[in-house]
C-alpha cells in the first residue's frame, strides 16, 4: 500500500517512520521497516498502527542511515506480523517492500521451494526477496532487474541488501513510485506526499524503469537497462 525509502547522512529510522505516517491516510493493516546497520539488515514489523511500530523502533534506536519502510494493505495472506513487509530472503541478506500483486507467485513459490528456499510468510511478495537473492552476484540493481523479469502482475518495489550498504534499488510496473533528492539524502516513495518535506522536485518512475539510490545521489535506468542521464523532473507546488 505505502512505500518509503531513504539513504543519506542521517539515521533512517525516524525518516522512515515519518514517511509512513504521511502514508497512513491511504489505510493499512500492518507496517514495518528494514534498516542497514553494521553490514546487517535490522527488520522490524508490526500488525496495526505505525504508532506501535514507532514505539518499538524508538527503543531500538537503530543508527543506520539507509532503509526501507512499508504500510501493508493485505491482498495475499492475512494481516499479521509475519505477513507484514519488509520480507527477507533465507539468510536475511535481502529485504523487499512491495505494493501490488504478483499474479504468478504460486508457481514461483513452488519453483523456489523445490530449490530449497524456505518461506516465512503467506504473501505473494516474499518470492521477490528469494528471486533477488538467487540472482544476486555483486550488483543489486542487476539482481532486481532479473527477478522482476520473472514477475507477472503489478509492483512497486524497494530493495536493500546487506552486501551493498547505502544502496536502495527501486523499480515499478503498474504501481506508482517517485524518487527525489533531498538536501540530506535520496528518497523514494509510492506517493509524493511522503517526500514533500525533503524535496519538491521528484522523478516519477515509468513502467519498467528503475532507480539506484545511494548517499552520493540517484541514477535512473530505462526498462532496457540503459542509464537515463536527464530524467524528467516534476515540480510539486501544492502545500
Ligand atoms: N500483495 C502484497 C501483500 O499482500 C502487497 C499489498 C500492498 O500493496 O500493501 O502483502
Amino acid at each position: 500500500c505505502g512505500i518509503v525509502g531513504y539513504t543519506g547522512g542521517r539515521p533512517a529510522q525516524d525518516i522512515l517512520i515519518e514517511g509512513l505516517r504521511r502514508l497512513e491516510y491511504r489505510g493499512y493493516d500492518s507496517a514495518g521497516i528494514a534498516v542497514e546497520q553494521g553490514g546487517k539488515l535490522e527488520v522490524v514489523h508490526r500488525k496495526g498502527k505505525v504508532g506501535g511500530l514507532a514505539e518499538t523502533v524508538a527503543n531500538l534506536a537503530i543508527a543506520g542511515t539507509c532503509g526501507i519502510g512499508h504500510t501493508r494493505w493485505a491482498t495475499h495472506g492475512k494481516p499479521s506480523e509475519r505477513n507484514a513487509h519488509p520480507h527477507t530472503s533465507c539468510g536475511g541478506h535481502i529485504a523487499v517492500v512491495h505494493n501490488g500483486i504478483i499474479e504468478n507467485y504460486a508457481e514461483l513459490r513452488d519453483e523456489l521451494a523445490s530449490r530449497g528456499h524456505e518461506f516465512t510468510s503467506d504473501t505473494d511478495t516474499e518470492v521477490v526477496a528469494h528471486l533477488v537473492e538467487e540472482a544476486y552476484v555483486d550488483d543489486l540493481l542487476q539482481a532486481v532487474r532479473e527477478a522482476a523479469a520473472r514477475l507477472v502482475g503489478a509492483y512497486a518495489l524497494a530493495v536493500v541488501c546487506d552486501a551493498e550498504p547505502g544502496v536502495i534499488v527501486a523499480m515499478r510496473k503498474d504501481s506508482p513510485l517517485v524518487v527525489g533528492q533531498g538536501a540530506d539524502g535520496a528518497y523514494v516513495a509510492s506517493d509524493m506526499i511522503a517526500l514533500i518535506d525533503a524535496t519538491r522536485d521528484v522523478v516519477v518512475l515509468g513502467d519498467g524503469e528503475a532507480a539506484k539510490l545511494t548517499p552520493e545521489g540517484i541514477r535512473y535506468f530505462s526498462a532496457f537497462g540503459e542509464e537515463i542521464y536527464e530524467p524528467k523532473v516534476t515540480h510539486v507546488d501544492w502545500d
